[in-house]
C-alpha cells in the first residue's frame, strides 16, 4: 500500500543538486528536501554562539540548546527556523558554508539530524539533495543519483548565482571555498561524500539546467520512479 517514491540526489557543493531537484519535485508533485539547509542551520548557530566548528566535544555539547525546525511556505518553499528564528535567508552566507561543511563532520552533528530527515521521507514522495542521502539517510531509496561537475564549473555557476544575488565575489576565491568543501566534506570519517554503488552518476559539466533537467528525469522514470 506503500508506493511512496523516494529519490536520493548527492554530489559536491555547486553542482546544481538544489536547483534541479527543487524544480524537478514540483514537476513530480514530490516534496523537496535541502539537506544542506539543516546542517546550514547548526552551522548557524555555532557562529553565532562564536563557538569553534571544528570543536567536536563544544558543538555536541551546545545540541540540547539547538531547535532545528523545517517547514514549508505558501510558496511551498522549505523554510528553516533556529529556535523559533527563521534562518532561511541567514544560512546562505558564504561564511556560515564553511561553518556547515566544518560541524557536518562530527558523528553527533549527523545523529542529531538523521531521524529529521528519515521521517520527512517516511510520510511523503521525496526528492532529497545531500552528501549521504543515499548510502547513509534513505540506503533503500528506490532512485539514487550522484551529480557532479568539475570544480570550476560549479564555481563560474556559484559566480553567477552570488552576482544576481548582488553579492559579487571573485572567482578564484569561490573556486578555492568549493575546493576546500570538496575536500571536507570527501574527507570526514562519517559518512563522507561518496556515489553509493547503485546510484547513477551525472556529470553536467557540459550540460545546461535544461539538459541536466531533462537527463535527471530519464533517469528517475528509468528507475520507475514517476
Ligand atoms: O548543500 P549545501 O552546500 O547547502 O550544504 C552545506 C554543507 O552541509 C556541505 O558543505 C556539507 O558539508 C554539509 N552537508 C552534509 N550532508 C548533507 C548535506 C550537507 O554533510 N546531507
Amino acid at each position: 500500500m506503500n508506493n511512496l517514491v523516494r529519490v536520493a540526489v548527492d554530489g559536491p557543493s555547486g553542482a546544481g543538486k538544489s536547483t534541479l531537484a527543487r524544480s524537478l519535485a514540483e514537476k513530480l508533485g514530490y516534496l523537496y528536501v535541502d539537506t544542506g539547509a539543516i546542517y546550514r542551520t547548526i552551522g548557524c548557530y555555532v557562529f553565532r554562539r562564536g563557538l569553534d566548528p571544528k570543536d567536536g566535544e563544544a558543538v555536541a555539547a551546545a545540541l540540547p540548546d539547538i531547535r532545528v525546525e523545517l517547514a514549508y511556505g505558501e510558496d511551498g518553499l522549505q523554510r528553516m527556523r533556529l529556535n523559533g528564528e527563521d534562518v532561511t535567508e541567514a544560512i546562505r552566507l558564504p561564511e556560515i558554508s564553511l561553518y556547515a561543511s566544518a560541524v557536518s563532520a562530527h558523528p553527533a552533528v549527523r545523529a542529531f539530524l538523521l531521524d529529521m530527515q528519515r521521517d520527512l521521507a517516511r510520510r511523503n514522495s521525496v526528492i532529497m539533495d545531500g552528501r549521504d542521502i543515499g548510502t547513509v539517510v534513505l540506503p533503500d531509496a528506490e532512485v539514487k543519483i550522484f551529480l557532479t561537475a568539475s570544480p570550476e564549473a560549479r564555481a563560474r555557476r556559484r559566480c553567477r548565482e552570488l552576482e544576481l544575488r548582488g553579492t559579487p565575489e571573485p572567482f578564484e576565491q569561490v573556486l578555492k571555498e568549493i575546493e576546500e568543501r570538496d575536500w571536507n566534506d570527501t574527507h570526514r570519517a562519517v559518512a563522507p561524500l561518496r556515489q553509493a554503488e547503485d546510484a547513477v552518476l551525472l556529470d553536467t559539466t557540459a550540460l545546461n539546467f535544461e539538459e541536466s533537467q531533462a537527463a535527471l528525469l530519464r533517469i528517475i522514470r528509468e528507475r520507475g520512479g514517476a
